[in-house]
């Protein structure tokens, strides 16, 4: 049977009507046709803004089991429109259909986890002081505390992936799932694929009756939107999945405004992989064809892709860096998210080729918004002096760190800034210089894996997606899992408090 094509109308989605601006904005898709869109106005966002906070007042009172009928019914109508979202899914990211229907069953999935997550109310921390009135020197009063959402929440999704994490992603769908309203400011890379998933989200807030400001879609096409509305004193937190740089600037504006709030920064990684001696030694070459097989998945455009490898010199280094450049050299090329994302994974090789500290052991041109794996050799003396070598490249590319032992492994591993995750590869006589390393990288990483690869990142209660700063900028939180809900609650006690005044979730 024929799918049916989605036709985008290029406009916003504000407090449920859909709205066009006058100014408009073509779409850059990697193939495909291109389409306009209205641009985004300060004026649109505080519409957006306001219409968010009346729904609050309602929403933000609604039973879990309420939010869970609103949760799955949003995931209902994106599987409703599977076929046209991977179709414009597709032509904007250039990302495989494959690609685009296994992330299209993640956020779905991440939608119902949190339907369930909150029904079960463990989230909420429900904790109570009994009163004490006969204790001296004074009486203890009677305290209930439950965890509250706290209003509007602003989010901004990222270019690689267009589904799970943008417009009905994981911020998206923690902040509903704790009971605040949703302001999104669409990815310019996808912004035809962003409207189709508020449609779906429209169609659930009418099925399920929900306020119509619960949910707002304001396309971008210019800067100021994004700044105006981490700025609106409406909102109340932002989820921020993307770039060092944009993250950094709007988490600079959040701490500005009169009344600060937290930004929820999802950033940049290297995420370094670990080889020890005697996994080197048993499998370095298997190691290095991994290796290869992670840092070109996606066309190397993960925020856990692992941009370096941590070995020893040696003979059992050497066969694994031979190991991962046969691989890399047999990789053909991918077609990248963006030309502005091809630009800069050019401009990133680049950086490395004119270093005389840098090794090239891989070079190639990548051409258009297509990429090639690149790979380069440092020594640690070398990288722990250029700062530069830390920073990511975002695509294909991967840096060898030769170390000269477990001494010089471990003085490496303190010099790395925050990442998302770190990766040890190691066999039993490797575990005295694994539990050394340990709590060094507990101090670095997010999440810390054994003989594995930390592209994917599964969806579940124990799971982080963080780190500290760059990899995030908020070390406390995670932005995959159920654990994310927290963001965006708030611990609030009641004292003395009468029952008919306590929240239905203490009742
Ligand atoms: P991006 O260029 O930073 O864009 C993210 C969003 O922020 C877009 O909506 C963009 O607007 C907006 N933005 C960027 N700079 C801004 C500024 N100065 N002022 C106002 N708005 C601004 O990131 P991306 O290209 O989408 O994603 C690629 C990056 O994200 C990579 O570095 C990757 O590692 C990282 N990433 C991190 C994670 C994680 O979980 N930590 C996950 C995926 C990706 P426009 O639409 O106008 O560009």
């Amino acid at each position: 049977m024929p799918k049916d094509t989605f036709t985008p109308h290029g406009k916003h989605l504000i407090a449920g009507e859909w709205i066009t601006s006058d100014q408009t904005f073509r779409s850059e898709p990697a193939h495909g046709p291109a389409h306009d869109y209205a641009v985004g106005t300060p004026d649109l966002v505080d519409r957006a803004c306001e219409a968010a906070e009346e729904a609050f007042w309602t929403y933000g009172y609604t039973s879990r089991e309420e939010r869970a009928a609103f949760l799955n019914a949003i995931a209902d109508e994106i599987e409703a429109r599977a076929d046209q979202i991977t179709e414009i899914g597709t032509q904007e990211s250039g990302l495989p259909e494959a690609r685009l229907q296994g992330e299209r069953g993640r956020t779905t999935g991440q939608l119902r986890l949190f339907a369930t997550h909150i029904q079960k109310g463990d989230y909420l921390d429900r904790r109570h002081d009994e009163a004490l009135p006969d204790r001296q020197p004074l009486p203890r009063p009677d305290l209930k505390m439950v965890q509250r959402p706290i209003g509007p929440v602003a989010v901004f999704g990222a270019s690689n992936f267009p589904l799970a994490f943008s417009t009905a992603g994981g911020d998206t769908a923690a902040a509903l799932a704790a009971g605040c309203p949703v302001v999104v400011k669409g990815h310019s890379a996808h912004p035809g694929t962003g409207e189709i998933v508020a449609e779906a989200i429209h169609a659930a807030i009418q099925k399920t009756g929900m306020p119509a400001g619960v949910f707002s879609l304001i396309q971008g096409g210019k800067r100021d939107v994004g700044q105006s509305l981490v700025q609106h004193p409406l909102i109340k937190a932002v989820g921020f999945t993307g770039s060092l740089g944009g993250g950094r600037a709007l988490f600079d504006l959040c701490a500005q405004r009169p009344e600060p709030i937290p930004f929820f920064g999802e950033l940049g990684s290297v995420n370094p992989m670990f080889l020890l001696p005697e996994a080197a030694k048993a499998r370095g070459a298997q190691i290095g064809e991994g290796w290869a097989g992670s840092l070109t998945m996606g066309a190397g455009q993960f925020c856990t892709n692992p941009g370096i490898a941590v070995v020893e010199a040696g003979p059992e280094g050497d066969a694994f860096v031979q190991a991962a450049a046969e691989a890399l050299k047999g990789a053909s090329s991918q077609c990248m998210l963006t030309d502005g994302i091809a630009q800069a994974y050019k401009d990133g090789k680049q950086r490395f080729d004119g270093r005389n500290a840098v090794r090239p052991v891989l070079v190639t041109d990548s051409e258009g918004r297509n990429a090639l794996p690149n790979l380069y050799e440092t020594d640690a003396s070398d990288y722990l002096q250029d700062h530069a070598l830390g920073e990511e490249v975002f695509g294909p590319l991967g840096l060898v760190v030769r170390v000269t032992g477990p001494d010089e492994m471990e003085t490496l591993a303190k010099g790395f800034e925050g990442q998302l995750t770190a990766t040890l590869h190691m066999d039993d006589g490797d575990t005295a210089l694994g539990k050394r390393l340990m709590p060094v990288l507990e101090r670095k990483a997010g999440r810390i894996l054994v003989n594995g690869f930390p592209t994917g990142v599964e969806v579940a209660d124990a799971m982080v997606h963080g780190g500290p700063y760059p990899a995030s900028t908020n070390f406390g939180a995670t932005s995959v899992g159920t654990l994310s809900i927290r963001r965006f609650l708030r611990p609030v006690c009641y004292q003395n408090m009468p029952d008919a005044l306590l929240p239905g979730d203490l009742g």
